[in-house]
C-alpha cells in the first residue's frame, strides 16, 4: 500500500476511534478495539427489534401517505415521497440507534466489568479502586457477582 493510503487509512481510523469515544465514553476504557464487536452486536439487535418495525412504518407512509399529504399541504406526491425515501433510512439507521445509545453505554460498561476493568454501571466512572462498596462518582453501590 502507498504511504498515502496507509496516512488516510491512520486518519480515518483516529477519527472513527474520536466517533466512538464521543458517542460511548466507555471506549475510552478499553485498552483495544473489542468494543467495536460489543457495539456491533448491539447495534444489529436494536436495527432488527427497534429499526425494522420503524422502516415497515415508513415503507406504509411512502406508499399511502404522499397522496393524502398532497391535498393537505400542496406538495406534490412525488416530492414527497423521494423526501420520505431519503429519511426513512436515516431514521431507522441512525436516529433508533441513537436513541438506544444508554443501552449500548450499559452493554459496554458490563463487558469492561466482565474483562476486569472495575466500570460503576451506571454512571460508567472507571473505579479506580477494585472491591470499593461505592462508585466514588454517583455514589452508587457496587453489587458484585459472587463466583
Ligand atoms: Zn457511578
Amino acid at each position: 500500500m502507498s504511504s498515502a493510503g496507509q496516512l488516510c487509512e491512520i486518519t480515518m481510523a483516529r477519527v472513527r476511534r474520536r466517533n466512538w469515544e464521543r458517542l460511548y465514553p466507555e471506549t475510552l476504557l478499553y485498552d483495544d478495539d473489542r468494543y467495536v464487536s460489543v457495539i456491533k452486536r448491539d447495534m444489529t439487535a436494536i436495527v432488527f427489534v427497534a429499526g425494522m418495525p420503524v422502516l415497515l412504518v415508513c415503507a406504509l407512509a411512502i406508499l399511502f401517505l404522499p397522496e393524502a399529504m398532497q391535498s393537505c399541504i400542496g406538495l406534490p406526491a412525488k416530492l414527497l415521497r423521494l423526501v420520505l425515501m431519503v429519511v426513512t433510512p436515516i431514521i431507522a439507521f441512525v436516529v433508533v440507534p441513537l436513541l438506544f445509545r444508554g443501552y449500548i453505554r450499559r452493554s459496554l460498561r458490563r463487558d469492561l466489568n466482565a474483562h476486569g476493568t472495575p466500570v460503576c454501571p451506571v454512571c460508567g466512572y472507571a473505579l479506580a479502586v477494585e472491591g470499593a462498596e461505592r462508585c466514588s462518582e454517583c455514589g452508587e453501590p457496587i453489587r458484585r457477582r459472587r463466583s
